[in-house]
């Protein structure tokens, strides 16, 4: 059986030479052929060079696939496992916060029969506030998606040969791979590992593109949070009318008077910030729109191990 690994790297020059020394220990120790197929998100510091040098030392291990210049790590998996040959792909992380040696534990699992292995990582380690705005999100969005998506699960995981042809047959172009993993389904185990806290390098990870991530996967499954809005309108229109009646009521017991500048003001403007959001919303689904009907590439290849496109003009 043949064995991929696919790595997403952006400026990981610090810790790359450790990564792939030790992935390759521990996939040496298993049975069958193995390749790692790095991609290369357009870094801007030694680690083309490094990925030219272990791919001109192994190469039968080893390749490659360069971007233009920085994608995102969506693009960069989406590379990876279009370019991967193996049964199966595990997907990891270049900083060594994925752990190889649970390369062995997930191979056993698929030989078991199950098509993704996930790798759940406890939050040991994180900030609190973190860890409690994780818990929070991860509450509400179930409530709002259709497709499952749970706390600490990542990318690390390994997809069966069909899953991974599943997941390239999606061509979305906004994606948003944890929810993708997780619609396609087939038979799918969890277990879980301590997480590590990065060695080297800092994480790409900022407040702002946190909560965009998380916007992402609200919006990215179905049009509940439109639906949502909808209710909401219905009620908002309900309180006015009741507001209302009471209103014209009290006019006619008590006679005419005219106080609730306040109440004018506040209505006002929580109105007017209602419909913002709500206007927001559905320009975030008409955003996503323009960019699926443009159908540009995920990603531009600049070089790969072999001189190929890499999957370059693919259609998507
Ligand atoms: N990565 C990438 N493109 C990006 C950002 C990150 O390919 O634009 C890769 C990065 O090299 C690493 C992985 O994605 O292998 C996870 O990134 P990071 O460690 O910054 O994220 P975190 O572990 O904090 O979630
Ligand atoms: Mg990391």
């Amino acid at each position: 059986m043949l064995l991929s690994i696919v790595v997403p790297c952006f400026n990981e020059e610090d810790v790359l030479t450790r990564f792939h020394d030790h992935v390759a220990d521990e996939l040496a120790k298993l049975e069958g052929e193995f390749e790692i197929v790095y991609v290369d998100d357009g870094s801007r510091d030694g680690t083309l060079p490094l990925l030219q040098e272990l791919a001109a030392r192994d190469p039968r291990h080893v390749r490659y696939v360069s971007f233009s210049r920085n994608f995102g790590k969506e693009a960069a998996m989406l590379a990876g496992l279009r370019n991967a040959a193996g049964e199966a792909v595990v997907i990891m992380d270049a900083d060594l916060q994925h752990p190889p040696e649970l390369v062995h534990r997930m191979v056993a699992l698929h030989a078991e029969g199950y098509d993704q292995v996930v790798a759940r990582r406890t939050r040991e380690g994180d900030r609190v506030t973190r860890t409690l705005t994780a818990r929070v999100y991860y509450w509400a969005i179930n409530r709002l998606v259709d497709v499952e998506l749970v706390d600490g699960v990542g990318d690390f995981r390994l997809l069966s040969r069909r899953t991974v042809d599943a997941i390239l047959g999606l061509g979305e172009y906004n994606r948003f791979s944890k929810g993708l993993f997780s619609w396609v389904g087939f038979r799918t185990t969890t277990f879980s590992y301590e997480n590590a806290v990065r060695e080297q390098g800092r994480s790409k990870w900022t407040f702002g593109k946190l909560l965009n991530y998380g916007l992402d996967g609200l919006i990215s499954f179905n049009n509940k949070p439109l639906r949502a809005a909808v209710h909401l309108g219905f009620l908002l229109v309900l309180v006015a009318l009741g507001h209302a009646a009471w209103i014209v009521g009290d006019a006619l017991v008590n006679g005419v008077d005219t106080p609730g500048y306040v109440t004018l003001l506040v209505a006002v403007t929580a109105l007017a910030g209602v419909q913002m959001v709500m206007v927001g919303l559905i320009g975030e689904y008409v955003g996503r729109i323009y960019y699926e009907v443009k159908r540009r590439p995920h990603y531009l290849v600049k070089e790969t191990h072999d001189g190929t496109s890499g999957g370059a003009s693919e259609a998507r």
